[in-house]
C-alpha cells in the first residue's frame, strides 16, 4: 500500500523533503470495517494549513501520519452492513492506494450519475463551499453585484455560476488571459479581471460602478484590500480563504482598508463548510439540477498518476496551474 506521509512541518513553501513516500502492507478489514482502493484524490489549498502545528478548525496532520485528503474509493471487501464490494464511496481516506475504514464520515456515491471526480468538486466540498458561502453567509439577492477572487478555481467557478443562476452581475478575478476568457466566454461571467496583468483597482472600479454587494474572497492579501475599497452599502464580504497568504513564513497580511466596512455598514464573515454538513444533500441536489439543465458547467483538472505524484500536484494550486477542481486520478 503506497502512502504519502508528512515527514516534516514545512516552513513557507512545501518542499519535496517534507513528504515521505512509504510502502506499507495492505490491511484486511476488521469487524465493522470495509477495505477499498483509491480511485481519485482531491487536492485542496486548505491542505497547506493542515501541515502547520497550530490550532485551526481541524487538528494538524501529525508528523509521520498519512496525509489527510478527501478521495473516492471503490470498496473491495466489506464487513460493514452499509457498504458492499463495488460501491463507490467518498470520504477523508488520505493519500494512499488502499484504505480501511469503519465508514464514519463516508458517503456512498453514484458514479453512473456523475464521474467520481465530480463528488470531490461541483457535487462535493468545493460545490458546497460555493453554495453555502454565497447564499447563506453572503445572503445573496437577485440583481446584486458579486465579485469573486480565485474565480477560475474549484470554488470560484461554482460561485460565479451560482450567482448567475440567481440573476446577479458577476465579476471574476483570476490569473492570466486564458482563465479570464474561460470565465466570460464559457462560464457566463459578465466580466473578468486578470490580476497579473495590470491595475486591478482601476479595472474593479470600472466594472463595479454601483459598488460590490457580495465579495467572495478566496485569496486574501492585496486583492481583498482592493475589493474593500469598492463595497456598496450593506455589502457582505465572505471570507472563504486566503490562498495568497498560506505559504507565508511571516504573519498574514491584514487588510488596511477595513474601515470601509464602517462607512458602508458592511460585514465581513468567515465560515467553514463542514458546519453545513446536514444540508449537503439538499444543496447537491439543487446543484445537480443546474448541471442537468445546462445552467452550470463543471470544470475539472484531472492529473493522472500515482500517489507519488501527490506532492508535485499539490503545488499546482499555489502556482495557479489548475483550472477548476484539481484532482489526482490513480492509474
Ligand atoms: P482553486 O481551485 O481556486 O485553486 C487555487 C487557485 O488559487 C489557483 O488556481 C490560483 O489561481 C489561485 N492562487 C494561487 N496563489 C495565489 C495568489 N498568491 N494570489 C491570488 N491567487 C492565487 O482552489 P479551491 O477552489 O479548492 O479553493 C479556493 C479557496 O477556498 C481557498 O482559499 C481555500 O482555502 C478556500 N476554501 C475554503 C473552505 C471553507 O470552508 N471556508 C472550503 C474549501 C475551500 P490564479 O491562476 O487565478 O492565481
Amino acid at each position: 500500500n503506497r502512502q504519502i506521509r508528512l515527514a516534516a512541518r514545512p516552513v513557507g513553501d512545501v518542499k519535496a523533503e517534507d513528504w515521505e513516500h512509504v510502502s506499507a502492507p495492505a490491511e484486511a478489514p476488521g469487524p465493522g470495517q470495509f477495505a477499498g482502493r483509491t480511485l481519485v484524490i482531491s487536492l485542496d489549498p486548505a491542505m497547506r494549513g493542515w501541515l502547520d502545528d497550530r490550532p485551526s478548525y481541524l487538528p494538524p496532520v501529525g508528523l509521520g501520519d498519512v496525509m489527510r485528503a478527501g478521495s473516492v474509493i471503490e470498496v473491495t471487501a466489506s464487513n460493514h452492513p452499509d457498504f458492499r464490494p463495488g460501491d463507490h464511496v467518498v470520504g477523508a481516506f488520505g493519500v494512499q492506494e488502499n484504505v480501511v475504514s469503519d465508514g464514519k464520515g463516508a458517503l456512498k456515491v453514484d458514479t453512473s450519475l456523475a464521474p467520481a471526480s465530480t463528488y470531490l468538486g461541483a457535487l462535493g466540498m468545493p460545490g458546497m463551499t460555493a453554495y453555502f458561502g454565497l447564499l447563506d453567509v453572503g445572503a445573496l439577492k437577485e440583481g446584486e453585484t458579486v465579485v469573486v477572487s480565485g474565480a477560475a478555481g474549484a470554488v470560484g467557478t461554482m460561485v460565479g455560476q451560482i450567482a448567475k443562476v440567481k440573476g446577479c452581475r458577476v465579476i471574476g478575478i483570476a490569473g492570466g488571459p486564458e482563465k479570464c476568457a474561460l470565465l466570460t466566454d464559457e462560464l457566463g461571467f459578465d466580466a473578468a479581471i486578470d490580476y497579473r496583468a495590470g491595475d486591478v483597482k482601476r479595472a474593479l472600479r470600472e466594472q463595479t460602478p454601483d459598488g460590490i454587494d457580495v465579495y467572495f474572497d478566496n485569496v486574501g492579501g492585496d486583492i481583498l484590500d482592493i475589493a474593500l475599497t469598492r463595497l456598496a452599502m450593506n455589502a457582505r464580504v465572505v471570507v472563504c480563504g486566503a490562498i495568497s497568504q498560506y505559504n507565508n513564513a511571516t504573519p498574514v497580511k491584514g487588510p488596511s482598508n477595513y474601515m470601509s466596512l464602517l462607512v458602508r455598514r458592511a460585514r465581513m464573515e468567515g465560515f467553514v463548510v463542514f458546519d453545513y454538513a446536514k444540508r449537503y444533500a439538499q444543496a447537491a441536489q439543487e446543484i445537480a439540477g443546474w448541471i442537468g439543465d445546462g445552467r452550470l458547467k463543471v470544470k475539472e483538472h484531472v492529473v493522472k498518476g500515482t500517489v507519488d505524484d501527490f506532492p508535485e500536484t499539490l503545488q499546482m494550486l499555489f502556482r495557479g496551474e489548475n483550472v477548476g477542481k484539481l484532482v489526482l486520478e490513480l492509474a
